[in-house]
């Protein structure tokens, strides 16, 4: 596809989810800066990926720490994106991973965590991070049980050392094939939890990072912070 019909495109979709995204925010009586759109850039390269960014798009999610650091090499992103590590992250690549400072939202063990306060204290570079939750409760899927989540949490929170690492709230993705309903369900009980952590440890966990290209609207509505959002940007600019 020539240049400029591509940006023309993604400038169209963008436009086309930020006002999607605003409709389900009004439509849930929520006040219309309280969600953020993730791009999720892992489909396309570097250079689309500016192109994203210029589109007006400053938040990018990508799940493989080794994409992000390859096109941060390859372009140069502007200062004011924000990268989002939204797979499942190995502590090797976490050294690297830093010097983008990443919110992280995949921490889907306590061994993580300590990997990532280990280098955020070394660094002294405060880091935030969201606890991934497995709230469909398949086994073969990431995250955390719920059950797992406040012990963790608690431990966390009593190592003085460990502030330089917040942890903002909860991620969680619905299980695959599920329909509306059920996602709104799933939507609703990582919610919940969060509301629960918050009562049990007095910590404010304002973050829930849920909703995809397929179920964002449903998200929003039971509570998402953060829509982490790709297929829907890059319609008609991929395989073209
Ligand atoms: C790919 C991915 C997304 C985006 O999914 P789309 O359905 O393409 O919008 C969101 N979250 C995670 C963790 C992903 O890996």
């Amino acid at each position: 596809m020539i240049e400029d019909q591509m940006r023309t495109r993604l400038a169209e979709n963008w436009k086309s989810v930020v006002d999607d995204v605003q409709a389900a925010t009004t439509a849930a009586k929520r006040p219309s800066d309280s969600v953020q759109i993730i791009g999720v850039s892992k489909y396309v390269d570097a250079e689309t990926t500016l192109a994203l960014v210029e589109a007006g798009c400053h938040q990018l999610g990508e799940n493989r720490p080794q994409v992000l650091w390859k096109k941060a090499a390859e372009v140069e992103f502007p200062d004011q994106v924000q990268w989002h590590l939204i797979g499942h992250l190995q502590r090797n690549k976490l050294r690297r991973s830093m010097p983008f400072r990443p919110w992280i939202h995949s921490v889907d063990s306590e061994r993580l965590l300590h990997a990532i306060v280990e280098e955020a204290s070394v660094l002294k570079q405060p880091t935030e991070v969201l606890l991934e939750v497995n709230i469909s409760g398949e086994p073969d899927k990431t995250g955390l049980m719920p059950e797992a989540i406040e012990p963790i949490l608690e431990r966390h929170l009593a190592e003085p050392g460990n502030d330089v690492v917040k942890v903002r709230g909860l991620m969680a993705m619905a299980g695959w094939g599920t329909d509306s309903e059920s996602a709104r369900r799933q939507f609703a009980e990582t919610r919940q939890l969060r509301d629960e952590l918050q009562l049990h440890t007095g910590v404010a966990l304002p973050e829930l990072s849920m909703g995809m290209s397929g179920d964002f609207a449903v998200a929003i509505a039971e509570g998402a912070t953060m829509v982490r959002i790709g297929s829907r940007l890059f319609e008609g600019v991929l395989n073209a």
